[in-house]
């Protein structure tokens, strides 16, 4: 929990400015002389963390020159590619300041903001202060039309209303930004995530400039991911976070709290999943036999799914504790983002058996074969909404283990 007594101007005793950079050869230098013009007029004692991300370009060659120069500047490298979050996680745990500012290292974000994002860090009794990018310089179709919607719906989704979650200019109190655990590509999240941790959240207009030099590392492809991460999200938060209970709960509310109840573990949500495809496999029972048995599978299937997570999550709680083969599995094998892998598998199997129920293809298998293709779409549907929940339940193992997973090396 963030501690309760709050850090006014003259106790910020050292800001840690964290920058990514991948690939950034050209606009390291610049950023670093324009971080440092600014924070000498801040006053305060500060650093600046640069983390390269496994540059294959002279990003790294640059930083180790102007290191030699600048006592300020401290650089984290990471042997391979491990991606955005990983690198603000690497800077995150490694800050000494009592105030934390992650921007990008390609010139976009500008440093002159920083001031303003402590001003309201301080003045507000926050603990996260956001950038928004209002007027945002990035291509309108591509990038900004997708970025609006999907911040629309993180906002309502998750409850945290922020126009900008993908800006990366942010200010954070350090005390808080090091509890929230960060995996996969959820630095986008960080603002839906820090209410796990309870976090105050305001936020502030930034400027935002064209990128000069280098390329933009991320394409249309984000748009996807970026959907699968409000699902997984969404899932976490509602199985994490405790939310103070409102004084008239609404039907609604009722509902969710049933569903979602705050600090609700992750078998009482598989229980209460299983439960549709239990009613559903006794209405069809006699009926249609094996979607019936489809449906119990199911269900049964949900609930030691739930079973195993809860005991994992439990586990992972323990810092003594090895991790389990499961969550091995999650995070080596999935890359850490299991409803990445398992998410379109499941979706795949669902549209499958969602085609094999039609009756043109259902005759087509009675012609050909002499069985009809309805009772395996029942089982790929019920496949596909397993594969899915695995894939949910694994974010969940995932998340609970995230601050144990180091996915850098430090050179
Ligand atoms: N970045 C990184 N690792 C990656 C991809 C990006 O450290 O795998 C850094 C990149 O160098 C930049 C920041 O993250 O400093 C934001 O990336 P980019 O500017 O490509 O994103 P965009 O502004 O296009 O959303
Ligand atoms: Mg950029």
């Amino acid at each position: 929990m963030p501690s309760s007594r709050r850090l006014t101007a003259r106790e910020i005793k050292k800001i840690s400015i964290v920058v990514p950079v991948y690939n950034e050869e050209e606009n390291v230098r610049l950023l670093f002389e324009k971080i440092q013009a600014v924070c000498e007029t801040i006053g305060d004692a500060y650093e600046v963390l640069f983390v390269d991300d496994g540059s294959r370009d002279r990003t790294f060659a640059v930083l180790s020159e102007l290191r030699k120069q600048k006592p300020q500047l401290s650089v984290i490298r990471f042997q391979k590619n491990a991606g955005q979050t990983a690198a603000m996680a690497a800077g995150f745990e490694f800050a000494q300041g009592q105030c934390i500012i992650s921007m990008d290292g390609d010139l976009q974000n500008d440093p002159a903001d920083i001031p303003k994002l402590l001003e309201k860090l301080e003045e507000g009794n926050h603990d996260l202060v956001c950038g928004w990018r209002k007027e945002r310089q990035d291509k309108f179709l591509t990038r900004r039309v997708p970025s609006i919607v999907a911040n629309w719906i993180i906002g309502k989704v998750t409850g945290v209303p922020i126009h900008d979650n993908g800006c990366s200019l942010k200010a954070y109190r350090a005390s808080v930004i090091k509890q929230v655990p960060l995996y996969g590509e959820m630095h986008r999240f960080i603002p839906a995530m820090s209410t796990v941790v309870g976090a105050r959240i305001a936020e502030i207009v930034v400027t935002h400039h064209p990128r000069r030099f280098g390329k933009s590392k991320y394409g249309l492809g984000r748009v996807w991911r970026v959907m699968l991460d409000i699902i997984a999200f969404k899932f976490i938060i509602s199985v994490f976070t405790s939310r103070p209970a409102p004084q008239k709960p609404s039907l609604r509310q009722r509902l969710s709290d049933v569903l979602f109840r705050p600090k609700q573990r992750a078998f009482r949500v598989a229980a209460f999943l299983s439960l549709p495809f239990f009613v559903l496999g006794r209405v069809l029972f006699g009926s249609a036999n094996s979607a019936a048995l489809s449906c119990f599978g199911l269900a049964i299937a949900l609930l030691i799914l739930g079973w195993i997570t809860e005991n994992k999550i439990q586990h992972a709680k323990k810092a003594s504790a090895t991790l389990g083969t499961l969550a091995r599995f999650f995070m080596v094998q999935c890359k850490r983002r299991p409803l990445r892998f398992f998410g379109p598998v499941g979706v795949a199997l669902f549209g499958l058996g969602g085609v094999l129920l039609l009756a043109p293809v259902n005759s087509f298998f009675l012609k050909i074969f002499n069985v009809g293709s309805s009772s395996l779409g029942a089982i790929f549907i019920a496949g596909g909404i397993f594969v899915f929940c695995f894939g949910l339940f694994g974010e969940l193992i995932t998340y609970a283990n995230a601050k144990r997973v180091k996915d850098y090396t430090i050179l």
